[in-house]
């Protein structure tokens, strides 16, 4: 499988190329054609290292329109760290292409500088939740025509404290848009984030590439807290 295969533009291939990326990671083989070929959500139980920034950014990047000057694509991430990381990483994914605008904004950075960083409205936001808040009260940000909303981390997001934050921002985007959920780990929280956000998602499953053995069969079940010793019971039977 290669990237190619995968249907991105060739503007797109080129600059992964140059990154030297050579193929595609398994969680980017998964979601990368399902962004492009069909419409409905995703829910990633993925972590770092997998390649999950590409696996939602390229495609994004793919999907963007240069000449419509709204934000198309939100990314919500837990950290001033990860939002940045995911804004360069998409920036370069995008260096080859006609003015695809990405900006990051997060708190514990002086507000005025990102202020003024959307008075050029952005293709693809990449926020945390606290700040972009701030910035939508503000009149800043408009997000009544984001097309693709993805929640990176979204474990760390609920441990944080964000679920509000996050529930208010999901309001003032379109019903209609698509919604990625990323997350290192499953728990009810999150569970119940995706239940409530996400429309019949399908869910992709990768593991860190560091299992210990090739002779162990691994497998990963959503299943309720008070259902998973049954549940294991019967497996392991
Ligand atoms: P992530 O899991 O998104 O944090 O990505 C981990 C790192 O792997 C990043 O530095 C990416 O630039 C890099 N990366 C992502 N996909 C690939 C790929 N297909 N081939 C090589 N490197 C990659």
């Amino acid at each position: 499988m290669t990237f190619k295969d995968l249907g991105l533009k060739e503007s797109i291939l080129e600059s992964i190329s140059k990154l030297g990326f050579e193929t595609p990671s398994p969680i980017q083989e998964q979601v990368i054609p399902y962004l492009l070929n069909n419409d409905s959500d995703i829910v990633g139980l993925a972590q770092t290292g997998t390649g999950k920034t590409a696996a939602f950014g390229l495609p994004l990047i793919h999907l963007a329109e240069p000449k419509e000057k709204y934000i198309q694509g939100l990314m919500l991430a837990p950290t001033r760290e990860l939002c940045v990381q995911i804004a360069t990483e998409l920036k370069r994914y995008s260096s080859m292409m006609e003015d695809i605008r990405i900006v990051a904004v997060y708190g514990g950075e002086d507000i005025r500088k990102q202020l003024k960083e959307l008075d050029r409205t952005p293709h693809i936001l990449v926020a945390t939740p606290g700040r972009l808040i701030d910035l939508k009260e503000r009149g800043k940000v408009d997000l009544s025509k984001v097309k693709y909303l993805v929640l990176d981390e979204a474990d760390e997001m609920l441990n944080m404290g964000f679920l509000d934050d996050i529930t208010n921002i999901l309001s003032s985007t379109p019903e209609d848009r698509r919604t990625l959920l990323f997350s290192a780990t499953m728990p009810k929280g999150v569970k119940a984030l995706a239940d409530k956000m996400l429309k019949n998602p399908i869910e992709v499953l990768v593991s860190s590439g560091l299992e210990s053995t090739e002779n162990v069969k691994q497998y990963a079940i959503f299943v309720e807290e008070e259902k998973k010793f049954g549940l294991l019971t019967k497996f392991l039977e």
